[in-house]
């Protein structure tokens, strides 16, 4: 088959490789009819995830067709599927209380070393995102194999087509999860750092869950176009000061909720003594480090701080005092995927959710390396990448 190879630094081909095969039987095999490129991709592109190898098939926002099942799936061959990006067995403690992000069964044994080092316990595995969550192959390809099939995967309708429904995958529930970490009551003024797709997604979601008002910051005038026509107002960074002009739209005491959908994904499970490599090589930042504090001094007293951008290893000058003395409350985590997807997909098809909006660009398969250039250089109008394997190229 085909698929998305990643051999090192701004080198992604696409190879000829080997289909995948059953290896559980609670597997499935896949045929991939979308998949999208993620922000977090980006960071396997820059090269700053340790612990890829080349060859590795990256992706983990993936859909498709059932082509095949082992003898303990669930699935049946013919049904459409999303793919949740957190691979979880559903039986154990984590699973159980529906913190699908932590399974302890997901990642194997053998893979485990370098997160248990960073974090006091193993990450659990992800689709397409090095050997430290476990080395699965993504589905950036023609086909790919789902382990626990029985948990993760949404069967859904053939009258919502791919580009509805693609984002249950991740980006989607990671933006409503993110409001809903900060338990969005109807008076309240929200304020969201970072109009990338999560951004996007966790201003739509407050606002389907009742915000009075909901502020979008960033400095792309696209995105910040895309944030007004879901209803928000905007700040751009770059010509306004943000806290200022949030203790102006909030009668003076601080926002209720801050969301920070920036996060350091840059420095996603670097290790310790990585980190200055890490900070040359990516402009490790000031900026994005201020989004954080910038946050933490614009919430009121007694307000909420939710925290969806992905941060991986160690940070400098975190205002913990803030924190404390104003009595915030403060909820972040990888995303617990599967515990949204069941009511996600039911807005979806009411019509109460629509994620088309943010698609940029859908190309070929062939064309993926063209999609991360793009995707990572024009980020202002690139909004996001789907592929789609079966598209035939351009002549
Ligand atoms: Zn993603
Ligand atoms: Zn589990």
């Amino acid at each position: 088959m085909r698929a998305l190879t990643w051999h090192g630094t701004h080198d992604v081909r696409v190879d000829s490789v080997p289909d995948p095969e059953i290896v559980n039987p609670r597997d499935a095999i896949i045929k991939v009819t979308s998949t999208a490129i993620c922000g977090s991709d980006l960071h396997l592109y820059d090269g700053v995830i340790p612990s890829l190898q080349p060859g590795d098939i990256l992706g983990h926002e993936f859909m498709g067709e059932v082509v095949e099942t082992g003898s303990a799936s669930t699935l049946k061959k013919g049904q459409r599927v999303v793919v949740p990006f957190t691979i979880s067995c559903g039986g154990c403690f984590h699973c159980k209380v529906q913190q699908y992000s932590a399974c302890e069964n997901s990642n194997p044994a053998e893979k485990q070393d370098m997160s248990e080092t960073l974090y006091g316990q193993p990450m659990a595995g992800l689709f397409g995102y090095s050997h430290l969550t476990g080395g699965y192959s993504g589905g950036q390809a023609e086909y790919v194999r789902v382990p626990f099939s029985d948990v993760g995967p949404v069967v859904v309708p053939d009258h919502l087509d791919d580009d509805t429904v693609l984002f249950l995958s991740d980006i989607l529930p990671t933006g409503w999860m993110a409001a809903d970490n900060a338990d969005i009551q109807p008076d309240d003024t929200v304020a969201v750092w970072g109009c990338g797709p999560v951004g996007l997604f966790a201003i739509q979601s407050a606002i389907v869950m009742g915000a009075a008002q909901v502020i979008a910051i960033d400095h792309y005038p696209h995105r910040l176009e895309l944030a007004r026509k879901l209803g928000a107002t905007t700040i751009n960074f770059r010509e306004t000061d943000v806290r200022a002009a949030l203790m102006e739209m909030s009668g003076g005491i601080g926002v209720d909720v801050v969301i920070d959908a920036v996060g350091m994904e840059a420095h996603g499970f670097a290790i310790d003594n990585m980190l200055d490599v890490v900070k040359q090589k990516v402009g490790f930042g000031a900026d994005r480090a201020s989004a954080l504090k910038q946050a933490l001094l614009s919430v009121r007293f007694g307000g909420k701080v939710s925290i969806p951008g992905v941060y991986g290893g160690m940070t400098d000058k975190f205002p913990l005092g803030a924190m404390m003395e104003k009595g915030v409350q403060l909820r972040t985590g990888q995303t617990h995927v599967q515990k949204y997807t069941g009511k996600l997909l039911k807005m979806i098809e009411e019509g109460k959710l629509d994620t088309t909006f943010l698609i940029s660009h859908r190309l070929p398969l062939e064309q993926a390396p063209d999609g991360y250039k793009h995707f990572k250089e024009e980020q202002d109008t690139w909004t996001k990448v789907v592929l789609k394997p079966g598209m035939q190229p351009a002549t």
